[in-house]
C-alpha cells in the first residue's frame, strides 16, 4: 500500500519511526545514506547562450558594424593600419562582452550566495524535543511541525492536522488551497491525496504535524525541478532608463558621422577618408563601459544591503529602493522588538500594573479561570506533558502569557487539546478545546473587540452571572487605559464544559464558541526597538512618508508611533479595519494626504488596498509583511520587505528584499545605499561624456577647417577602454554622499542624463579639455615649424608627436577629472583623493598605459605615437589647475544656491 493509503500510524511505522520524531543519531545516520534534502542544478540558459547575448547589445551591435566599415577601408585605402583599427574593435567588443559577461556572472553568484545566509529553517520533532533545524538537514522519518505560512521543505505524510490548507500552486498550478487532513485516503496517487504535503507547497491556515518521506531530488517537487523556469526578471526603471539613454547617445553618434561625410563630402574630402572618420566618431561616443558598469554597482550595493542585514531578492529592487516615497510597515517586530512582558492585568474588577512590591502573576483573579486561558490557550509546540518547554520557539506574546501563568500559584492543569482554531489575522483570537476531567472545556483569548463579543456571561463572587452593559463599559475603559500607555491589550474568555458536546470534533469548536464567559484582559508591552526613532528622523528628512498598518488597537498604534516619533501632530489621522471598509477608493486616497497616518486593527486583505491607492497616488511604495495574507501586498508594491527572522516562508517566497533582522532601520538603510547607485551611475556618465568632447572636437576640426586630425580612432580606444576603464568603472561604486538622506527622492521621470549633467558633462568639463587638447596638438605642431594650412604626413614625425601630445592632455585631465566627478556639488576638498580602491588602482593603469603608450616603441607603431619631451606632459598642468579650480568655482555657486534661504 502507498503511503497515503494506509493510516498515521501505520505510516509512521512504515518509515520506522514515532509520534516523537526520530533519535538524534538515527537522524544523523539517515542523513549520510538518503544525502541532504536539497534540489540540485538549477540552470536558467544554456552559458553560451549567456555570453553571446554579452557580445550583441545594441553598443556592440554599432561597434561591429564599425569594425566591418573598417576592414572595408582597408580595401580602399592599403597602408592606413585600417585593418589594425577594425582588430582593434573586435578587440574592444570582445573585452567588453566578456567583462560584461563576467560581472553578470558574478552579480548572480553574489545574489545566491546572499541567499544562502538564509536557510529554511523547520521545527523538527527530534529525540522527542521541538528544534528548528535548516531544511537540509531533514531525513525521511523525521516527524516536522508546520503552522501557517510554512512552506513544506520535503514530501511528508500529514499525521495530525488542525484547520490546515495548503497551497500547492508551484507544484500542480491549482490557485485554490484545499484542506489537508491525517485521515486515510483512497485518492489513485500520494500527489493528490489530502493527507500527503508536497515539497515547495505551502500552508496557507492552520497547523499539521507530518512525517517526511522523501527528500532533495526524490521528492515530487525536484523530479520536475529541471522544468521549473525561473521567470524572466523584468526591467527595472534605471536598465530601461539606461536603454533609452544609449539609443540616444548612438543616435546622436550616428547623426554626427552622417553630418559629418555630408560636410566632408561639402569640401570635397574624399569619400573613404570621410569614413574613416565617421567610423572614429562613432568609436568616441559609444559609452562602451555603461552596462558593466550598472551591473558592478547593481551588484556591489546588494553586497553592501546584505552588511546592513537586507537581503536583495531581485536586483532592480536594489534601485527601486533607492526612488522610494513611502513606507507601509507593521508595528510588532518591526519598529517594536518582538519582546513581550505582561504589564497590566484587568481581572473583572479593577485594574492592575506591575510593581516591584506586586508582581501580577500574584493577584486573585475573580474568575478563577483566568491563568488556566494563559497557561493553555496558545500555538506553542508542546513537551509530552503536554506544556511547553521552557525555551519554547514561538509567539513572544504567547511565551509571556505562559510565563505568567508559571509564576501563578496553584498547579497549572495539563489537559490534551482536542481541537482548536487556529489564529488568524481576520479573526484576531485563538480558540482551544481541551479534555477536562468535567467535560471538554473551552479557551480563547484575543483582540478585546472580538472576544468581548463572544461574551455573554462573567463571574462574579464565584457564581456566573450575564455579564451587564455596566460591565463591558468599564472592560473597554481598562482596554483603552492601557492602549493609552502603547499596551497590546488581550481578552481571555472560557466556556465551561457541557455535557453535551464533549469530545466533540472540530467545526463543533467553532459552534461552541459562543456565550463565553469573560475572563479578564492582560496588557502587554513591548518597547520599540532603540533604532527606529533616528531612522524614523531620517525618512522624514529624507521626504519619505512612513505609515504604520497595524492589527492593533488603534490606541496602541498611536501610543507606539508617538513613542518613536512617528506621530507628532495632537491629533493624527487613525483609520480603522472598520471605517477603511467604509472609505471608497477616492475617499481612501484622499485620507492618504494626511501628513500622519495610521491604520489600525486592519485586517490583512486591507493592507493590499492601501498599497493600491499610494500607488495610484505615484507613491513607490515599499511594504512590510510578514504572513501567508500579506503575499499579496509584498507582490503588489514596488518593494515587497519581508521578515528573515519572525515571517513566513510564503511572504519571503513573495518579497523583493526580506530583513535579516526585521528592523525597520534596516528598510531606511537600504533606501540609503540605493539612492547611491542612481547618483554614482550619473557620476560615471558625467565622466565618460566629459571626455566624449575632447575626442569629437578633433574630427569638427578636421571637417570644418580642414586641419591635420588630432586624434585618431585607434587612440581614442586607448583611452575609453584603457587608460579610463578602471576609474570610471570606480565612479559607479562610490560610497553615498552623507547628505543623500537629506533630500527628497528623486522624482519618478527624472533622467540620469538631465540638463544638468549633459550642460556640465559637455559644455563645461568636456570643453575645458577639449580646449587643452587641441592646443596640446597646435603648440606642438607650431613649435615644430608647422605653418598653418599646410598639409602634413600621418607618418610625419612631427605629426606624431603632435597627436601624441593631444592624447596626453586628454589623459591627463582625464586622471584628474575622475576626483572631480565623485560629487556633483561638494569640493575635492571635502571628497577628498581616497577612500575608493578601484579608483586608485585606475590612476595606476592609467599612468602605466599612457607611459607604454608614448615610450614603447611596439605601442608606438600600434597606436601611431611618438616619444616625448617632458614639455608634453608639463604643458598639461596649467590646463589641468584650470579645470579643478573652474570646477571648484562651479560647485561653489551650486552649494550657495542649495543652501536654503531662511524662512521669512
Ligand atoms: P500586528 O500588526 O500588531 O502584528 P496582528 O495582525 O498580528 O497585529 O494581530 C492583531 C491582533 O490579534 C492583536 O492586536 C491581538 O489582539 C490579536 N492576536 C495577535 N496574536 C494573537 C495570538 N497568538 N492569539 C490571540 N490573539 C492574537
Ligand atoms: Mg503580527
Amino acid at each position: 500500500m502507498r503511503i497515503h493509503q494506509l493510516s498515521a500510524s501505520e505510516a509512521l511505522a512504515s518509515l520506522h519511526t514515532g509520534p516523537q520524531g526520530l533519535a538524534a543519531a538515527e537522524a544523523a545516520r539517515r542523513l549520510r545514506e538518503y544525502g541532504l534534502n536539497r534540489i540540485e542544478g538549477f540552470r536558467r540558459a544554456h552559458p553560451l547562450a549567456d555570453l553571446l547575448k554579452a557580445f550583441t547589445p545594441f553598443f556592440s551591435v554599432v561597434l561591429w558594424i564599425a569594425s566591418g566599415l573598417a576592414f572595408l577601408l582597408e580595401r580602399e585605402m592599403p597602408g592606413q593600419g585600417m585593418t589594425r583599427l577594425g582588430y582593434a574593435i573586435v578587440g574592444v567588443i570582445v573585452v567588453s562582452g566578456l567583462f560584461t559577461y563576467w560581472q553578470e556572472f558574478r552579480a548572480e553568484r553574489t545574489l545566491a550566495a546572499l541567499l544562502q545566509l538564509l536557510p529554511d529553517r523547520v521545527r523538527v520533532l527530534r529525540d522527542g524535543c521541538v528544534s528548528s533545524l535548516g531544511a537540509e538537514a531533514l531525513v525521511p522519518g523525521d516527524v516536522i511541525l508546520l503552522q501557517e505560512g510554512d512552506r513544506v521543505p520535503a514530501d511528508c505524510r500529514v499525521v495530525e492536522a488542525f484547520g490546515a490548507r495548503v497551497n500547492t500552486a508551484t507544484v500542480t498550478g491549482e490557485s485554490l488551497p484545499r484542506p489537508c487532513e491525517a485521515e486515510r485516503s483512497n485518492a489513485e496517487s500520494p500527489s493528490r491525496s489530502p493527507n500527503v504535503l508536497l515539497a515547495g507547497t505551502s500552508l496557507v491556515a492552520g497547523k499539521a504535524r507530518a512525517v517526511v518521506f522523501a527528500t532533495g531530488m526524490r521528492t515530487e517537487f525536484g523530479s520536475i525541478a529541471h522544468l521549473a523556469q525561473a521567470g524572466g526578471e523584468a526591467q527595472s526603471p534605471l536598465r530601461r532608463q539606461i536603454t533609452h539613454l544609449s539609443r540616444l547617445i548612438i543616435g546622436l553618434a550616428l547623426g554626427l558621422a552622417l553630418l559629418f561625410l555630408a560636410i566632408g563630402w561639402g569640401v570635397g574630402i574624399p569619400l573613404r577618408e570621410d569614413l574613416t572618420f565617421a567610423v572614429g566618431i562613432i568609436i568616441a561616443m559609444v559609452p562602451e563601459g555603461l552596462l558593466p558598469t550598472l551591473t558592478l554597482a547593481l551588484a556591489l550595493a546588494s553586497q553592501r544591503m546584505a552588511k546592513r542585514q537586507v537581503l536583495i531578492r531581485h536586483l532592480p529592487a536594489v534601485e527601486a529602493l533607492g526612488s522610494t516615497t513611502v513606507i507601509c510597515t507593521d508595528k510588532t517586530g518591526t519598529l517594536t522588538q518582538n519582546r513581550m512582558t505582561v504589564n497590566a492585568l484587568y481581572l473583572g474588577d479593577s485594574l492592575a500594573f506591575e510593581t516591584a512590591g506586586n508582581p501580577l502573576a500574584q493577584l486573585q483573579p475573580q474568575c478563577p479561570r483566568f491563568f488556566e486561558v494563559a497557561a493553555l490557550c496558545h500555538d506553542l509546540p508542546t513537551g509530552e506533558d503536554g506544556l511547553p518547554s521552557k525555551s519554547a520557539l514561538g509567539d513572544p506574546m504567547e511565551i509571556a502569557l505562559v510565563e505568567l501563568a508559571r509564576a501563578a500559584p496553584g498547579p497549572t492543569p495539563k489537559w490534551r487539546r482536542l481541537d482548536e482554531i487556529p489564529f488568524d489575522a481576520s479573526r484576531m483570537r485563538l480558540t482551544t478545546l481541551h479534555d477536562a476531567p468535567q467535560g471538554a472545556i473551552l479557551y480563547c483569548k484575543g483582540a478585546p473587540e472580538t472576544v468581548l463579543l463572544l461574551c455573554t456571561r462573567s463571574f462574579v463572587d464565584g457564581r456566573l452571572e450575564p455579564l451587564s452593559e455596566a460591565q463591558r463599559e468599564a472592560v473597554r475603559k481598562a482596554q483603552t487605559e492601557m492602549a493609552g500607555r502603547g499596551l497590546r491589550v488581550l481578552a481571555f474568555a472560557w466556556r465551561p464544559p457541557d455535557s453535551s458536546s464533549a469530545g466533540e470534533r472540530l467545526g463543533d469548536v467553532a459552534a461552541l464558541e459562543r456565550e463565553l464567559v469573560f475572563a479578564g484582559l492582560a496588557g502587554l508591552e513591548d518597547p520599540p526597538r532603540p533604532e527606529v526613532p533616528a531612522a524614523i528622523r531620517k525618512c522624514r528628512e529624507a521626504g519619505i512618508k512612513v505609515i504604520m498598518v497595524t492589527g492593533d488597537h488603534p490606541g496602541t498604534a498611536v501610543a507606539v508611533g508617538r513613542a518613536i516619533g512617528l506621530v507628532c501632530s495632537e491629533s493624527p489621522v487613525v483609520v480603522t479595519g472598520e471605517r477603511l471598509h467604509r472609505l471608497s477608493d477616492t475617499q481612501l486616497q484622499l485620507a492618504l494626504d494626511a501628513p500622519e497616518i495610521v491604520f489600525s486593527r486592519v485586517g490583512p486583505d486591507q493592507k493590499m488596498r492601501i498599497v493600491e491607492a499610494l500607488k495610484r497616488k505615484r507613491e513607490i511604495v515599499a511594504v512590510t509583511g510578514d504572513g501567508v495574507n500579506d503575499a499579496p501586498a509584498l507582490k503588489s508594491a514596488h518593494i515587497g520587505v519581508a521578515m528573515g527572522c519572525g515571517g513566513t516562508d510564503v511572504a519571503r517566497e513573495a518579497a523583493d528584499i526580506v530583513l535579516m533582522d526585521d528592523n525597520f532601520a534596516s528598510i531606511v538603510a537600504a533606501i540609503e545605499e540605493g539612492r547611491a547607485v542612481f547618483d554614482n551611475i550619473r557620476k560615471f556618465l558625467t565622466y565618460i561624456l566629459a571626455h566624449n568632447v575632447p575626442e569629437l572636437v578633433p574630427y569638427l576640426a578636421f571637417a570644418l577647417f580642414k586641419v591635420p586630425l588630432a586624434l585618431t580612432p585607434i587612440q581614442i580606444l586607448a583611452i575609453d577602454m584603457g587608460t579610463e576603464s578602471l576609474t570610471a568603472l570606480g565612479l559607479g561604486v562610490e560610497a553615498a554622499d552623507p547628505r543623500i538622506m537629506q533630500r527628497p527622492p528623486r522624482r519618478q521621470n527624472e533622467r540620469l542624463l538631465d540638463r544638468h549633467v549633459a550642460l556640465r558633462a559637455y559644455l563645461f568639463l568636456g570643453l575645458i579639455e577639449a580646449v587643452a587638447a587641441m592646443s596640446a596638438f597646435f603648440v606642438t605642431l607650431l613649435a615644430g615649424g608647422w605653418a598653418n594650412g599646410e598639409p602634413i604626413g600621418t607618418d610625419d614625425p612631427l605629426y606624431l608627436r603632435a597627436t601624441t601630445a593631444c592624447l596626453i592632455a586628454i589623459v591627463i585631465l582625464q586622471m584628474v577629472n575622475v576626483f572631480l566627478c565623485r560629487s556633483p556639488d561638494r569640493s575635492v576638498l571635502v571628497t577628498r583623493l581616497g577612500g575608493n580602491r578601484l579608483i586608485a588602482w585606475g590612476i595606476v593603469l592609467a599612468a602605466v598605459l599612457i607611459l607604454m603608450i608614448v615610450y614603447l616603441p611596439a605601442a608606438n607603431a600600434f597606436f601611431g605615437t611618438a616619444a616625448v619631451g617632458p614639455g608634453a606632459w608639463l604643458f598639461v598642468l596649467p590646463f589641468a589647475a584650470a579645470l579643478v579650480l573652474l570646477e571648484e568655482l562651479r560647485k561653489w555657486i551650486v552649494r550657495r544656491r542649495l543652501v536654503p534661504k531662511p524662512e521669512s
